[in-house]
């Protein structure tokens, strides 16, 4: 059973809580985060699909270069990581356009940032298809603070463009929802980021283990700057700084020990094994 790993690639001060908080100076620490990824898979053997944020691509071309070089596929996380609700059709067209003029190719697949995927905003689904995107991995089964829409499906599937939660066999973009653990009918998120610091590795375990006995693939993500023992920490609110910053100095090995436990590949991995 084959399972899904991605990347969502960015700086550490472009996350929700924190990007209005930082002054006109940003340490820029991508490309070491960067390698401290690409070394981490290499050592697995594993390769990713990275979500790339547009702006870093463009002011770091090499980024790109390394990426395909370590074998890994790449995907588009917005030009300057931009949640969809702050967007419109038109803004989404023309930051894919000039996403793949950068990288020199179609690019195949999005990670809306902030997994702004919803009802509100599936308008997007229309632009990724319209461009020739294959995939869309966006979509939260659960409800957190910030995103998710909890009656989306877990496994899997053709979204209706009329409402991202149906199935279309019409449609032409497969969507990759990401992890969630059911427990007493309750969905809670475990796929990566904050939920995957707080969660144990134990429970993320039983949950990958749950979907792979329907069949189903988990899609997990991290983010590089969680990989990174220097990323600058903001005095944020309470709540905001535990959101952003909780555990991060025990990722790495955290990521290690879930990533020792299954088999993961790229999207694109994936898709031309189970979807011709
Ligand atoms: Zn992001």
């Amino acid at each position: 059973m084959l399972n899904i790993l991605t990347v969502d690639l960015e700086e550490w001060y472009h996350p929700e809580y924190v990007k209005n908080k930082t002054q006109a100076h940003k340490e820029e620490r991508i490309q070491h985060s960067l390698k401290i990824t690409l070394d981490l898979l290499a050592r697995r053997s594993l390769n990713a699909t990275f979500f790339v944020v547009g702006e870093l691509a463009e002011r770091h071309p090499e980024i790109i270069k390394q990426i395909r070089e370590n074998g890994h596929e790449i995907g588009f996380h917005g030009y300057h990581h931009e949640p969809l609700w702050n967007l419109n059709i038109k803004m989404l067209r023309s930051e894919l356009e000039k996403f793949n003029s950068l990288i020199g190719e179609k690019c195949n697949g999005f990670r809306a940032p902030s997994f702004s995927l919803s009802n509100k905003t599936k308008w997007a689904l229309r632009v990724l298809e319209s461009l020739g995107c294959k995939y869309d991995s966006s979509l939260f089964p659960a409800k957190t603070p910030l995103y998710g829409v909890w009656n989306a499906p877990t496994k899997p599937y053709k979204p209706s463009h009329k409402n991202v939660v149906e199935k279309d066999e019409n449609s032409k973009l497969w969507e990759f929802p990401l992890l969630v653990y059911t427990l007493k009918g309750i969905k809670v998120p475990v796929a990566g980021g904050f939920y995957m610091r707080f969660f144990s590795v134990g429970l993320i375990a039983k949950a990958i283990k749950k979907l792979n006995q329907q069949e189903i693939p988990a899609v997990i993500f991290f983010h590089n700057w969680e990989l990174d023992q220097e990323t600058p920490r903001l005095k944020l609110g309470l709540y905001r700084y535990f959101v952003t910053y909780h555990k991060l100095k025990d990722m790495s090995k955290k990521l290690e020990d879930l990533l020792s436990k299954f088999k993961f590949v790229s999207i694109k991995e994936y898709m031309e094994t189970y979807i011709a």
